[in-house]
């Protein structure tokens, strides 16, 4: 933003709307675009952006009870009364957002790098930060903000100070480049490389390269490397009037790659350059690395620094974290861990973030010198002190020497200040941590992992990881085989399929799903006592919990006749006034928990007697939804429940829901979505229909550590009551996980592999109770080296194979022992 922000006439004149309202405001400062995440200051506007899935119309209201008064809004329609504030209209919020970052983009004449590929535009947009943040006052997208509304909030972010820009441009169909290139307008560009994301919206790889490249349309410079043969001829037909420089190991190009020497954990690339031989070194060996130091030292050279300039710049890379982990802490505290590099804009996000947890109301930021920002150290530590203020931080840590010589800024907060994360660890007490949100934010030499394993609660080395982007992803996904207003119930009973039931309904709570179900009454409690306030369904309410049910505000499904007399006289006895939402289910050929089609006619007759009770929906549930085999009888069982439902509502006077679909049922017979649908595995990313595996992703995967290695001679057994002697020397490894984590034993003895060093390796002897052993011979691999048990990359559908069961129940066997870390981009 400008530094003086904008006059709202002229805000009003540059997204070209007019004055529904018109109040006293002075001028805006700060754009807001999500609700969920907001906390007052003084000259903001909010943008009502409509999208396919929400639509921010409909929380004005509560933006205005946050205290804005600026709003921007796309419908005349339906505008609550917002006292004393500026309602301006405009044809589409989204583009009027686009508009605005246009023309703010529009006042800055400096050097703007736009960066887009397949991959690693995150990355290199990081690494030209690293690179440059000496020489230039760097102004970069935060995080992966690269899509039609994190582009422009990442242009806005542009003031009087910088003298270099770099925003990375994401698109996933036709179309969407146009726009970005708008509000971008780079001068300078860099294409990273092209691969199969998003393949699915175009018809060809040419296309999708076509729709990458609008974003250089009007850029001075274009990078890429010549290698990429695609890439090089679409740039060759449609930008050849473009300077072109480009990089190879191949071809002639404008940097000749001579050599590339990995030593250990390093490289060292040689390379031509107008002429003259070059060299750098890099502390990463992988190929990828390679490839974005590549397109790095083409624009260092570019922007005319010298050889040894650039070649110390980059010696001092460092690897991108990408990630934001929320785990379980001491005393019921939150953590936050967010090993992002560390600036301001993304200190912001994780701040947003935290205040967005429900759980405690406390919240305490530990935060360290932020390194490499470029900016004037008093201006810099002003402005967190400001950050953390506007967003009512309880108490402060900073650690670092920067921080505490500048305490005297942040004496509003309860604050405390410790040189070095040491002086904190031999500080701190566990006790002084109770029942709040920690947010942990450090530079990364300030090593803040350790201070993790202080306030964490289990410090296991196996994790069960949950990737809740992924997860996100999978709910996002299931919302395009859905029409916009069919409403989702989320099934997070037990324990949120092994995940985490916290983490997961609050998650699924902020995406804005409608509804939650768990299997038990106590489930339901836990997520309100946690500040999750869903409508919850409750699938097996037991009669001793009706009073708690209640109390609770969660709505129980009734399928019996005993169930629903129970209920009812625990509601007359209790003091609720309102009629009680409750879910009635109908057996349709499951033969497990329902009404009978032969009860309804009675069961409409008490429905009607009592008046204590509301019925909110109506449902059922498939039997074979994900088996070929049952195509008919599923059939049978929608024609079935969609009779019973109308019997139904043809009898009660209050319309209510109908829904029967889980989750193959939603994937493969969308046409019976009615009013919700219930959600379960896959939103964990899994599916046993086949051809939906590719689109959902798995979101667990079970971590863990070597502990030991050694080897063993011919003749010799392995663990408890050996099945076998090995016939050659055989390496092993230890890993501590075993059957009381959940690893059954029937994998034991080759029954089933892990990965380590990227290969799949078997289990060698019994699985033991905590432990267990794998053959590694001829594996390069260290004692402390990672092994996945199955997620990421091996695959669970193959594990539950092994097992002859379903993944369903390979996941919810993985004990409560096993530490359970959530992980974001
Ligand atoms: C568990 C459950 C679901 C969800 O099933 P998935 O196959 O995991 O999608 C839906 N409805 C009911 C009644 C359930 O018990």
């Amino acid at each position: 933003m400008l530094k003086g922000g904008y006059e709202i006439e002229d805000f009003k004149n540059i997204i070209g709307g007019s004055f529904l309202h018109r109040a006293n405001q002075a001028g805006i400062k700060h754009i807001v675009t999500d609700s969920r995440k907001f906390e007052f200051r003084e000259g903001s506007v909010f943008f009502a952006l409509s999208g396919s899935r929400r639509d921010g119309h409909s929380y004005l209201q509560e933006m205005h009870g946050k205290g804005v008064r600026i709003f921007v809004v796309s419908s005349e329609l339906g505008i609550p009364v917002l006292k004393n504030s500026t309602i301006i209209t405009v044809q589409n919020s989204v583009m009027a957002l686009q508009q605005f970052a246009a023309h703010h983009r529009s006042l800055f004449h400096i050097p703007v790098v736009g960066i887009t590929g397949s991959n690693g535009k995150t990355i290199v947009k990081e690494w030209i930060y690293q690179l440059l943040y000496t020489d230039f006052h760097v102004i970069r997208s935060p995080k992966s903000y690269n899509s039609q509304i994190g582009v422009p909030l990442s242009v806005l972010l542009m003031d009087e100070s910088h003298d270099l820009a770099v925003f990375e441009a994401g698109i996933s169909r036709k179309g969407e480049m146009r726009k970005l290139e708008k509000i971008i307008k780079p001068t300078i560009g860099i294409f990273t490389n092209i691969g199969p994301a998003h393949q699915e919206n175009f018809e060809s790889l040419n296309e999708k390269i076509d729709e990458k490249l609008q974003l250089f349309m009007d850029c001075k410079t274009l990078i890429y490397c010549r290698d990429q043969e695609n890439i090089h001829e679409r740039i060759q037909s449609q930008l050849s009037k473009h300077t072109l420089l480009t990089w190879s190991k191949n071809h002639e190009a404008n940097l000749k790659i001579i050599s590339t020497k990995v030593t250990g954990k390093k490289t060292r690339i040689t390379g031509q350059f107008e002429g003259k031989e070059r060299v750098i070194e890099i502390p990463f060996n992988s190929p990828t690395s390679v490839e974005n130091s590549c397109h790095l030292w083409l624009l260092l050279l570019h922007l005319d620094m010298s050889d040894e300039i650039i070649a110390s710049h980059f010696t001092t890379l460092t690897p991108v974290a990408m990630r934001l982990e929320q785990l379980d802490g001491i005393n019921g505290c939150v953590l936050i861990n967010d090993v992002y590099n560390s600036d301001i804009n993304t200190l912001t996000i994780a701040l947003d973030y935290l205040k967005y947890l429900s759980k405690n109301k406390k919240y305490t930021a530990i935060v360290s010198d932020i390194l490499q920002s470029g900016e004037e150290e008093e201006n810099l530590y002003r402005r967190v002190a400001e950050l953390l203020k506007s967003r009512g931080i309880t108490r402060f840590i900073g650690i670092g020497k920067q921080l505490k010589s500048h305490a005297h800024l942040f004496s509003d907060l309860k604050a405390t200040f410790y040189e070095s994360t040491g002086a904190f660890l031999q500080n701190a007490n566990k006790r002084d941590f109770a029942k709040e949100n920690i947010l942990l934010k450090g530079s990364r030499a300030f090593k803040f992992e350790r201070i993790a394993d202080f306030l964490q609660e289990k410090s296991h080395e196996t994790v069960l990881e949950i990737d809740l982007t992924k997860m996100v992803e999978n709910l996002n996904y299931i919302r395009t085989r859905l029409q916009s207003d069919t409403k989702i119930m989320a099934m997070v009973k037990a324990f949120a399929y092994g995940a985490g039931s916290y983490d997961v309904a609050q998650i699924l709570e902020y995406n804005r799903v409608d509804y939650l179900a768990v299997a038990y009454a106590d489930e339901g409690i836990s997520l309100r006592e946690d500040g999750i306030t869903l409508p919850i369904m409750v699938l097996n309410p037991e009669l001793s919990s009706y009073d708690a049910m209640i109390r609770y505000h969660l709505e129980p499904q009734l399928f019996s006749f005993r169930t629903l007399e129970y209920f009812t006289e625990a509601l007359q006895t209790s003091t609720e006034a309102r009629r009680y939402p409750i879910h009635i289910k109908i057996n349709t050929g499951m033969n497990r928990l329902g009404f009978d089609f032969a009860d309804l006619p009675k069961l409409a007759e008490r429905i009607l007697e009592i008046d204590v009770l509301e019925v909110k929906s109506v449902f059922s549930h498939l039997a074979g939804s994900d088996d070929q085999k049952f195509e008919a009888f599923t059939q049978q069982q929608i024609a079935d429940f969609t009779k019973a439902a109308d019997f139904l509502s043809d009898k009660l006077p209050n319309p209510f829901m109908r829904h029967i679909l889980n989750s193959s049922g939603i994937l493969r017979y969308p046409e019976a979505q009615m009013d919700m649908v219930r959600l379960g595995l896959a939103l964990y990313g899994i599916t046993t229909s086949l051809d939906f595996q590719g689109k959902l992703k798995p979101v667990s995967t079970l971590r863990t550590v070597i502990s030991q290695i050694r080897e063993i001679e011919p003749g010799e057994g392995v663990g408890y009551t050996p099945k076998m002697p090995v016939s050659e020397k055989t390496k092993i490894a230890v890993i501590p996980v075993g059957y009381a984590d959940g690893l059954p034993r029937l994998l034991g003895n080759g029954g089933g592999n892990v990965l380590i060093s990227n290969t799949a390796v078997p289990f060698i002897g019994n699985i033991c109770m905590d432990m267990s052993m794998v053959n590694v011979t001829g594996i390069d691999c260290e004692e402390g080296d990672e092994v996945e048990v199955f997620g990421e990359h091996l695959d669970i559908y193959e594990m539950a194979d092994h097992l002859q069961t379903i993944p369903y129940e390979v996941l919810t066997n993985i004990s409560q022992r096993v530490k359970r870390v959530f992980i974001q981009d």
